[in-house]
């Protein structure tokens, strides 16, 4: 059960089950922008029905980044061959190493979700055809749509949409409610910096809508980059010193098990070792 709520004049939030994952639906006049697609074929369908009962618009969608719950049900919310906007460096992950990153999402799943690692796997991918490199404005028909990458932060290619008529901001990963942020294909020394310029662009009154959990606002963002900001410091320092990666860890803003990947992310970018996507 899919449960798009309002929470602006043409804006509609779900909260989804198992991964808690937030879809955005945006109206215009003409055309109806889907944010973020959910992890498999059958989970889009769901979402596909949620969307139809509010409008019958042509749909657009947008792809806040590659990770599966945002991304894999595209296919189905783009059926008939309209638009899927996203960053080359998403429309790169799904094109080049699709196959890769469903089998290890299966694997990473099978035990404690085994539906929903079945649909991770036969999931048809769907990449962007249509690119934002740095910022593009999409018209709905009588509403526009900011759309940019604000920097490499939760992946190489996070994308974040405002609505500047109802002052809402969709943020995607880079910005979590209800858990920490997940590090695991991160740039955490560049994090805090893409925050900060999506914080520039925000008023004190904006609504933002993270990548999971509840609906945020300025005040919780800038929270949260206080804490990337501190664990970018700690993996510095901690990396001049020659420190041991787990008694950095040990030190971080976030549950130990969270900053034990992002310590391992950062000290390999120090020394490297990050190649894209590869962690
Ligand atoms: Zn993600």
């Amino acid at each position: 059960m899919i449960d798009l709520r309002p929470i602006a004049d043409g804006v509609f939030v779900a909260r989804t089950v198992p991964l808690d994952v937030n879809v955005t639906l945006v109206l215009g006049d003409d055309s109806a922008l889907v944010i973020d697609t959910l992890s498999t074929e059958t989970q889009a369908a769901a979402l596909h029905g949620a969307v139809r009962k509010v409008t019958q618009l042509p749909l657009t969608v947008l792809l806040t980044h590659f990770h599966f719950d945002h991304c894999l049900g595209a296919s189905v919310l783009a059926g008939g061959g309209r638009p899927v906007w996203g960053h080359p460096y998403t429309a790169n992950e799904l094109t080049e190493r699709g196959q890769h990153w469903q089998s290890r999402w299966h694997r990473e799943w099978l035990s404690a979700e085994p539906e929903l690692a079945a649909g991770l796997a036969a999931a048809r991918i769907q990449p962007p055809d249509h690119l934002v490199r740095g910022t593009e404005t999409l018209d709905l028909g009588g509403r526009m749509v900011t759309v940019s990458h604000p920097g490499r932060a939760h992946t190489g290619g996070d994308l974040v949409a405002y609505l500047p008529d109802v002052d809402v901001l969709v943020a995607g990963d880079i910005v979590e409610e209800g858990n920490p942020p997940d590090f695991t294909d991160s740039y955490p020394m560049e994090w805090p910096a893409a925050v900060g310029r999506v914080l520039d662009a925000m008023t004190t009154s904006t609504v933002v809508i993270p990548g999971h959990g509840a609906t945020v606002d300025r005040d919780f963002v800038v929270a949260q980059q206080k804490q990337l900001a501190a664990l970018d410091w700690l993996i510095r320092e901690g990396h001049r010193d020659e420190a041991a990666a787990e008694t950095v860890a040990a030190r971080g803003p976030f549950p130990i098990e969270t900053c034990r990947v992002a310590v391992g992310r950062g000290f390999a970018a120090l020394e490297g070792g990050v190649s894209d996507g590869a962690a």
